[in-house]
């Protein structure tokens, strides 16, 4: 059995943001990182608009002075580019991030790193503190205790959107034609030919590298979680669209994907009076603590305070802290722009573009960074088109939810249903053949 004064769950972005700190400030604290993986890759790269120097400058891989949104044709279609004066956005790869935090971590003679074991786990314990079981291969280690619990493990929600998305860094020599996208070089492309289809809003993040490579990834906002096949089938077309698939020469160098939860909504029993809380000395953290802005799924930033206050919290030798609550203004403005969003998916662009065409550059920043100011927020909503605003005012993020619920399940059902009847008709109790999977595919929803 292993004894710690703070056990983190999971060595993720949040994890090893709170280790890092801990380990570099020479913690006495005995600290254990509990992490499935067995090694870090770089599955993933952090943007974000930066306004100085932080813990991570040295390690910033491109960066860019102007961002842009651009709808992708119609009547209401144009790009809109912004500088913002005294702030830019930057890019940082999950390696390098990783790399970081384990140097410090390694030269911490009191915060270790268990890599390959999974969390099972956490309960009180009679006596005070919690204590973790684990599948590690030692059963000598499979069970810890600890004083306090920072969980950062995924955990099941639903979401009033969902960001899917399928990305490629691709090496094409030169040949993205950037001016069609409205960007040149020095600009972030976060929303280019945004697009509205029966599956909702997408768009492309292009984020040029350097001259001849590009980070672009196909993303969708969308009630329902997509594919992961899909996505990667969509991103190679825009690839292609782009005139930078591997059929004209591109090269893909990395690929990474992700479904996020916007808005996320707990299941009915979390929220219910009496419902089984989380035993005292645990903490939620990260994306699963309500680290992502709901409105735009950016996490990175807001983990990093975070750590920054956690650390000190417990550095004070002060329990864990979570994740700040979101202030009541910015919950409410995030909930209707979801819930309109969801409502209107064909009017997406149109939003997005107005916001981007009559909110100044600093105003829209400081709203999607978390420092509105009220002029900001006033700002904002007199951008945006009146009616499908108001309407989305009453919060109706449980019924949307249970409705999507429904929906889902319908599908599924119909799909049984559609690949049952073959094998029924020929009055044969076996299981559908290949053929006939084939010619019943499943529903392209998750
Ligand atoms: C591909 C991708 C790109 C993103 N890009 C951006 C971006 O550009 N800008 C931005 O601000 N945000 C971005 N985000 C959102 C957010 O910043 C990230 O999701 C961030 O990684 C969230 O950190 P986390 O620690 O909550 O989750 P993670 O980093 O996913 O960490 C959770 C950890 O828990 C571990 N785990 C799982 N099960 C167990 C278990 N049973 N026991 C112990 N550990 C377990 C996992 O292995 C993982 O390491 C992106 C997300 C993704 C997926």
């Amino acid at each position: 059995m292993t004894n710690v004064d703070l056990a983190i769950l999971g060595g993720g972005a949040a994890g090893l943001a709170l280790a890092r700190r801990l380990a570099a400030a020479g913690t006495g604290l005995h600290v254990i990182v509990i992490e499935p993986r067995e090694r870090y890759t770089d599955d993933r790269s952090w943007g974000f608009w930066s306004r100085g120097a932080h813990d991570h400058s040295a390690l910033v891989t491109a960066s860019w002075d102007a961002w842009s949104w651009q709808s992708d044709g119609g009547a209401r279609s144009g790009s809109v580019a912004h500088t913002t004066p005294g702030a830019r956005y930057e890019l940082l790869r999950a390696a390098d991030v990783a790399a970081h935090a384990l140097a410090a971590i390694a030269s911490s003679p009191s915060v270790e790193l268990r890599l390959g074991v999974h969390a099972e786990r956490v309960e009180a314990r009679a006596g005070g503190g919690l204590r973790i079981l684990t599948d590690d291969r030692d059963a000598a280690h499979r069970e810890i205790t600890a004083r306090w619990v920072v969980d950062t493990r995924p955990r099941p929600a639903d979401a009033l959107l969902y960001q899917c998305f399928a990305g490629s860094e691709v090496q094409h020599g030169g040949r993205l034609d950037l001016a069609a996208l409205g960007m040149t070089t020095g600009t972030a492309g976060l929303m280019t030919g945004m697009t509205s289809d029966a599956d909702g809003f997408g768009f492309t993040y292009v984020l040029p590298l350097d001259a001849t490579t590009a980070l672009v990834e196909w993303t969708r906002f969308s009630g329902h979680p997509l594919p992961a096949a899909r996505l990667a089938a969509e991103r190679d077309a825009r690839l292609a669209a782009l005139g930078i698939a591997p059929a004209d020469g591109g090269v893909v160098v990395r690929e990474e994907a992700g479904t996020l939860r916007m808005g996320r909504v707990e299941p009915p029993d979390a929220a219910e009076p009496g419902a089984a809380a989380d035993p005292p000395g645990l903490v939620r953290a990260g994306a699963a603590g309500g680290a992502l802005r709901d409105a735009t799924g950016y996490g990175f930033q807001r983990i990093e305070r975070w750590a920054e206050a956690c650390a000190a919290a417990l550095l004070r030798g002060e329990p864990p802290v979570a994740h700040p609550e979101e202030p009541w203004a910015r919950r409410q403005m995030d909930r209707i722009f979801l819930q309109a969003l969801r409502a209107h998916p064909e009017r997406a662009p149109e939003f997005f573009t107005a916001l981007a065409r009559r909110v100044p550059a600093a105003s829209l920043m400081r709203f999607l960074t978390d420092a509105a100011r009220p002029g900001d927020l006033a700002r904002i909503i007199l951008a945006l088109p009146k009616l499908p605003f108001l309407a989305e005012i009453p919060d109706r993020r449980r019924a949307l939810v249970a409705r999507a619920t429904e929906e889902r399940a319908a599908m599924r059902a119909a799909a049984r249903l559609a690949r049952r009847r073959p094998t029924e008709s020929a009055g044969s109790g076996a299981a559908p053949t290949r053929s006939t999977r084939a010619r019943h595919p499943q529903p392209a929803r998750a």
